[in-house]
């Protein structure tokens, strides 16, 4: 029988899975775009030529208000790329309704910048009660870079002792500065302190203070500051043997500068405060000024590269290997309309609700992507427009 497939949030990834979800259709099925503001989910509907996107209005907020829209077109699906702060409502939904979930990003409350694991990994319980699965964490990092390292793991391997996971954007998209995606999202995790996993302890630094500089393939070499990133939560847990894992992303002096500078001045706070007898909150009053990450597509040139280094032991011996994927913005765009940052994100999330409906990736709970078997995942990468490449590096 036709699946239904329920997308929810229409912003910059939500349009990247539509597309692909309609290129792979006889998988998806009837497929339904719901987010708040339904005139983005009719606009993006409209860019969809020969598979027809249904369209609803949601406050993904709400559980009842899920739960009626899953039950009023018997989704076999709900892909979450809508915010982090939707995840919980939408999963009590799904395991109201009977429903396979999957998201992008893992729960962060609105009240405080701080993301994890937790409140998510609470609900596997109540996921094998209800008989479903949710897939945490299915975009690029995380998502890729957890199965980056299950396939070095896999293939590679006896034992991972270091993973640096490698983060490059490499676009100019010509503005003074502009975030690649939600602002909110991406300034709280940006200004907030590094931290990284040594010999079983989480160690934390200032923001922005460790830097190295990274030679990555087709770009060149750029800063890349070590920052705390939510995929190391889960792979501490499920690498055997890892010894240390780190997160290092690049930034430009320019995005540096600004970012400090609106610091300084209080426009990253997340706590409402008075101004002429209104409550507003800056950082959303920012998210207001920035342009909107959906409007760079057009104008965004040059990479990305984002991957793993993972060192270790293979049959007694020391070895050093590097599995990157390059996305170019430009072909992104004239692919799915959008650029390089939300095409990374939106290709992995459909390929895990691939997996999922194809029941090749399919175990009752909740889990990390790195609890499958790479393989099918990584073949995918390559045949739906993220190619990856792999490298002996020397010790
Ligand atoms: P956008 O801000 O562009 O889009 C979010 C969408 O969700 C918007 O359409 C917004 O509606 C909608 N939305 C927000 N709140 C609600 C609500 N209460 N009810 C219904 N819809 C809502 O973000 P992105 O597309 O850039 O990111 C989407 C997700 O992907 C985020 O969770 C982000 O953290 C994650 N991400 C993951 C990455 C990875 O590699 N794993 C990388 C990049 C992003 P409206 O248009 O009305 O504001």
């Amino acid at each position: 029988m036709k699946k239904t497939t329920l997308i929810i949030g229409a912003g910059g990834v939500g349009r990247v899975v539509v597309h692909k979800c309609a290129m792979n259709a006889d998988v998806f099925g009837n497929i339904v775009l719901a987010s708040r503001t339904k005139s983005k989910c009719d606009s993006i509907a409209r860019e969809i030529k020969d598979v027809e996107i249904k369209t609803a209005a949601i406050d993904a907020d709400n559980t009842q208000e899920l739960v009626n829209l899953i039950q009023e077109i018997q989704a076999d699906i709900v892909i979450n790329v809508a915010l982090p702060y939707q995840d919980l409502t939408i999963m009590d939904a799904c395991i109201e309704t009977g429903v396979d979930y999957l998201d992008t990003a893992n729960y962060e409350h609105p009240d405080e910048a701080k993301f994890e694991y937790k409140e998510q990994w609470k609900k596997d319980e109540a996921f094998k009660k209800a008989g479903i699965m949710g897939l945490l964490g299915s975009g690029f990092d995380p998502g890729v870079t957890n199965v980056f390292c299950a396939y070095a793991q896999k293939h590679y391997f006896d034992t991972i002792e270091t993973i640096d996971i490698l983060d490059c954007n490499a676009g100019d998209h010509g503005y003074a500065f502009a975030t690649n995606f939600n602002p909110e999202i991406n300034l709280r995790e940006v200004s907030a302190n590094g931290r990284y996993w040594e010999n079983g302890k989480w160690i934390e630094t200032e923001p922005m203070e460790i830097k190295m500089v990274w030679d990555y393939p087709e770009v060149g070499p750029k800063d890349s500051y070590l920052l705390y990133h939510e995929e190391m939560e889960s792979l501490v847990k499920h690498i055997k043997g890892l010894k240390r894992i780190r997160f290092f992303m690049t930034f430009g002096e320019s995005y540096l500068t600004h970012m400090k500078c609106l610091q300084n001045v209080g426009m990253l706070g997340i706590e409402p405060i008075e101004h002429q007898g209104q409550k507003i909150v800056p950082m959303e009053f920012l998210k207001t000024l920035l342009p909107d990450p959906a409007s760079l597509g057009p104008r965004t040139k040059g990479k990305t590269n984002i991957g793993i280094v993972a060192e270790g032991i293979k049959d007694g011996k020391k070895r050093k290997v590097y599995i990157y994927q390059v996305s170019d913005h430009e072909k992104c765009f004239a692919e799915v309309n959008s650029q390089a940052v939300s095409y990374t994100t939106g290709v992995p999330a459909m390929i895990g609700a691939k997996l999922m409906l194809e029941k090749v990736w399919y175990k009752k709970g909740v889990w990390n992507m790195e609890e499958f078997d790479p393989d099918p995942f990584m073949q995918e990468l390559n045949r739906q427009g993220l190619p990856w490449q792999i490298k002996e590096l020397e010790l």
